[in-house]
């Protein structure tokens, strides 16, 4: 762990730098939601567009889907969700509040927060009760003939209702996959943890259709594949783990689960994980729908119900995993500063671009050229408001890999100051070629530097 990266001090960051706010807060806040500001929102936009990439755009046999967030309530009949998908919990008649049964050992009893639920004489818990974690809503503006409906928990299943569209028009053979990434919803009974768990998050989800006898090597090949993308954006390899469920804890629908988890602030958490679900999708939804929900070969007659194995990932659990390895506290000059040491594709911002002296206007007139040639290209910004060594400082803090100083030499000999903000090395660099180096510079390979 680098530092001691504490939850609080993420929050704090996040709020202060406008990564993430409470949400509702001028009412009090609603629990475990949260609302995105501008650098939240950009990396978020980077995290996603970094897994279709990698999930579609670089290979053959992905293709994308956005199915929609409410489905037909039988869907969720079909796949279990209506019978299976809960939570077990137990209300604290004295203290009135609510606690996950199966969480008891890592909660607060909610008079005396250092002993846990039902340890105080005065805890009094009911027994655990079965607890669905789907929104319910309402389709129609008449009562009567309305119909109800759930917000989908998870995005899986708008993908294996569209397998039969997608299978036809997309013209591929098992092994293929569909990708989708979009919001799920949970009525989660949660102890906070920011966005951690929020009743409203983003997943990227990806179902790879496999021949039967293929699923336990295809299984194998998703959970180092998923794992080396962590890596390859900057994640350090001593944070992250993979843990295959025991039996007793596997879903009704796998026969292989493995999670990868990630060192939170709040120890060994999953962050990702990967199925094998067999043929129990498919199967269930042509029993309930009576389509069949097959894979059959034209050109030699051959049909089977494919198997599927399934990387799910969430958006934003994904950007804290990410927040919390980047962030680093360090004393430079004497002087202390906090640094996102973001790979510079999840970064917000690529490029900050400040005159030196604010009041020069031709350095103003010159900065802001480069700022609007460069913003064609990249996410850059311009800045200048305060003292240089605070706007460093403040670039720092969103994790902007690079910054490019206007200063008094340039306006003599077309030269700028790039600054790198892992190293913090300066170095000059011929104005008209600032563009061709900062992208060069953002294409390099780049690994989460040592000094922690
Ligand atoms: P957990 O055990 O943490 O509740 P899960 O096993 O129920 O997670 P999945 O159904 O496998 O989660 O969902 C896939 C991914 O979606 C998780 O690995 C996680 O990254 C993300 N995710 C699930 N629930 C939430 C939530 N309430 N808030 C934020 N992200 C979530």
């Amino acid at each position: 762990m680098p530092d001691a990266v504490t939850m609080d001090k993420l929050v704090s960051l996040a709020r202060r730098r406008g990564f993430v706010f409470p949400s509702s807060e001028i009412y009090g806040g609603l629990g475990s939601s949260y609302d995105y500001g501008h650098y939240g929102v950009l990396m978020k936009e980077n995290v996603k567009a970094r897994w279709l990439e990698a999930m579609v755009r670089e290979r053959d046999d992905i293709v994308a889907l956005d199915s929609s967030v409410l489905l037909h309530p039988r869907v969720w009949e079909a796949s279990g969700h209506v019978s299976g998908f809960t939570d077990p919990l137990v209300d604290c008649r004295h203290c009135k509040r609510r606690f996950r049964a199966d969480h008891l050992a890592e909660l607060e009893c909610g008079v005396r927060p250092s002993k846990h639920p039902g340890e105080t004489e005065l805890c009094d818990l009911t027994e655990p009760r079965q607890f669905n974690l789907m929104f319910q809503t309402r389709i129609g503006a008449v009562e009567e003939s309305g119909m109800d409906a759930y917000l989908r928990p998870e995005t899986a299943q708008g993908i294996f209702v569209n397998f039969k569209n997608v299978a036809q028009i997309a013209r591929r053979k098992p092994p293929f996959g569909i990708a989708q990434i979009g919001k799920a919803f949970r009525n989660e009974v949660t102890p906070g943890n920011f966005i951690f768990r929020t009743l409203e998050f983003e997943q990227m989800e990806m179902e790879y259709f496999v021949p039967p006898d293929e699923a336990e090597r295809w299984y194998r090949y998703w959970i180092e594949e998923r794992l080396s993308w962590y890596l390859r954006f900057g994640i350090r390899r001593e944070n992250l783990r993979v843990r295959p469920h025991e039996p007793d804890e596997l879903s009704h629908y796998s026969s292989g689960t493995s999670d990868i988890e990630y060192l939170f602030p709040i120890g060994w958490s999953e962050l990702e994980g990967i199925a094998n679900r067999g043929d129990y999708d498919l199967r269930a939804h042509t029993e309930a729908s009576g389509t069949t929900l097959e894979w059959v070969d034209s050109a030699t007659g051959e049909r089977y119900v494919p198997h599927v194995i399934e990387p799910a990932a969430g958006v934003n659990r994904s950007l804290l995993a990410f927040l919390v390895d980047a962030y680093a506290e360090e004393v430079v000059a004497e002087r202390p500063r906090t640094v996102l040491r973001l790979h510079p594709e999840i970064a917000p911002v690529k490029v900050a671009v400040l005159p030196l002296i604010p009041r020069n206007e031709d350095m103003v007139g010159r900065a802001r050229t480069l700022y609007e040639e460069l913003r064609r290209v990249v996410v850059a910004e311009y800045d200048d408001s305060g003292q240089i060594g605070r706007r460093y400082r403040r670039q720092d803090e969103i994790g902007t890999p690079f910054a490019l100083t206007i200063d008094e030499q340039t306006l003599e000999d077309e030269t700028v100051t790039i600054r790198d903000r892992d190293s913090l090395a300066q170095e000059r660099i011929r104005i008209s070629g600032a563009r061709a180096f900062v992208l060069d510079k953002l294409a390099e390979s780049w690994t989460p530097p040592k000094g922690d």
